[in-house]
């Protein structure tokens, strides 16, 4: 790439321009009457995000709370196994809930406080963001309701228990499909009746403008541990990242540590579902063209008429047909290499994990695992790999045990 000017562009200070633009993706397209609240949103956010007692207050959180900063572990046995470049894991797993979401929406929900907001709302489709949601509403006092398909209510069942046991309302979606989608319809129809009292905390790195910027704040906290940790271990950068990507925000919290550091290779991980045809992956970046959703422009997977595409992947978390504006642009500068990672692979990386290291990733993190494990054997025992992993596993257990326990000696 073209280094210093696009060093400057690659800043993460300097992204996105004042519209919300990473290059042509991002921006804010929304309903006129909204267009104000989106406004306010952002000058509040511009206004907190460097306050002293804000940023203490965050910080305090993430510390006692969550339980930052969160380990850098090197995974030896894997490593000496695939023979090849050292892996080490930047364990997300082990905040509290069970993830990286935690991160932003203790954020969203301290912001919306000092906004004087009355209520926190969001959609879910597996419940992850709800959890981690109806978590951060509870602490910091907040009411909060989840809109979440009638269909991923049945599937989900534990996860819509504990946002109950939590204190939020869980409101089904009935029309359609009866799932993320008309969750999202759903829950913005809800935010449209009143966005003066409510603010619809968006659960990645995605939506419109501000919330793909904000969210990545709120989540380069990863990376700037990581890149510290790595370093008292190692006494240099990481030569390899690499993390899943659903909407982008573990990964871009990750990456934007290490952006202008030209030496480090940086790798994205979609998912490859059961194939490439339409409606059975969902490897945005690598098949998709350039497309509106949600508010906002980016690589979008379309079906004939242009419109969103059904996808798929054993990952409830990656199952998103775009994807957050500033991947999309990092794509065309070919400053992140996005690959992909089938269900299968993902699945065999989630047991090689468990056994060779006693840590049960979330199907989303054995994604980038996966990749991992594809590249270490490339590349010379020197070498090293930081991958994030976003989230733990426990969620996923039964299910992986029940579809595919059989090949690896376990019955459900
Ligand atoms: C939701 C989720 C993801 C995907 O979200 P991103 O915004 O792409 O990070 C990844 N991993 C886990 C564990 C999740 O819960």
């Amino acid at each position: 790439m073209n280094q210093n000017s696009d060093k400057a562009e690659l800043s993460t200070a300097v992204m996105p321009d004042e519209n919300g633009f990473f290059g042509e993706f991002g921006g804010r397209f929304v309903p006129p009457m909204l267009e104000p609240i989106m406004q306010e949103i952002t000058e509040a956010y511009q206004k907190i995000k460097d306050d002293p007692v804000f940023k203490e207050e965050l910080f305090q959180l993430q510390k006692h709370y969550t339980g930052r900063p969160s380990p850098v572990f090197h995974a030896q046995n894997l490593s000496k196994r695939l023979g090849g470049a050292q892996i080490y894991l930047k364990r997300e797993d082990l905040n509290h809930t069970g993830a990286h979401k935690i991160n932003h929406c203790l954020g969203e929900a301290l912001l919306a406080k000092k906004m004087g907001k009355k209520k926190l709302i969001a959609e879910t489709g597996a419940g992850q963001h709800g959890v981690a949601l109806a978590t951060a509403a509870a602490l910091v006092g907040l009411e909060c309701d989840i809109y979440m398909g009638e269909v991923d209510i049945y599937k989900e069942h534990p996860n819509v228990v504990r946002m109950k046991i939590l204190g939020a309302r869980v409101i089904p979606a009935t029309h359609g499909l009866k799932t993320l989608k008309e969750a999202v319809d759903s829950a913005f129809e809800a935010y449209m009746g009143d966005p003066v009292n409510q603010l619809y905390a968006i659960g990645s790195v995605v939506g419109p403008h501000p919330f793909p910027m904000m969210v990545r704040d709120f989540q380069a906290v990863v990376g700037r541990e990581a890149k510290e940790q790595f370093n008292e271990i190692n006494g240099k950068l990481p030569d390899n990242l690499v993390a899943c990507v659903g909407g982008g925000s573990n990964a871009i919290g990750l990456f934007s540590a290490f952006l202008n550091d030209e030496s480090v290779n940086i790798y994205g991980v979609e998912p490859a579902g059961t194939s490439f045809k339409t409606g059975e992956h969902a490897a945005t970046l690598t098949h998709g063209k350039p497309g509106m959703i949600h508010g906002y422009k980016c690589y979008l997977l379309q079906d004939e008429k242009g419109e969103p595409a059904a996808v798929n992947t054993v990952a409830s978390g990656l199952d998103y047909p775009g994807v957050g504006p500033q991947h999309s642009y990092l794509k065309d500068l070919k400053r992140v290499n996005y690959e992909s990672i089938n269900d299968k692979e993902a699945i065999d990386a989630f047991m090689q994990l468990a056994r060779e290291e006693g840590i049960i990733p979330a199907l989303e993190s054995a994604h980038a695992v996966a990749y991992a494990m594809k590249l270490a054997p490339t590349l010379s025992a020197d070498q090293t790999i930081l991958v994030n992993l976003s989230g733990r596993g426990d969620k996923d257990i039964d299910y992986v045990v029940e579809k595919f326990g059989e090949q690896y000696g376990i019955k459900a």
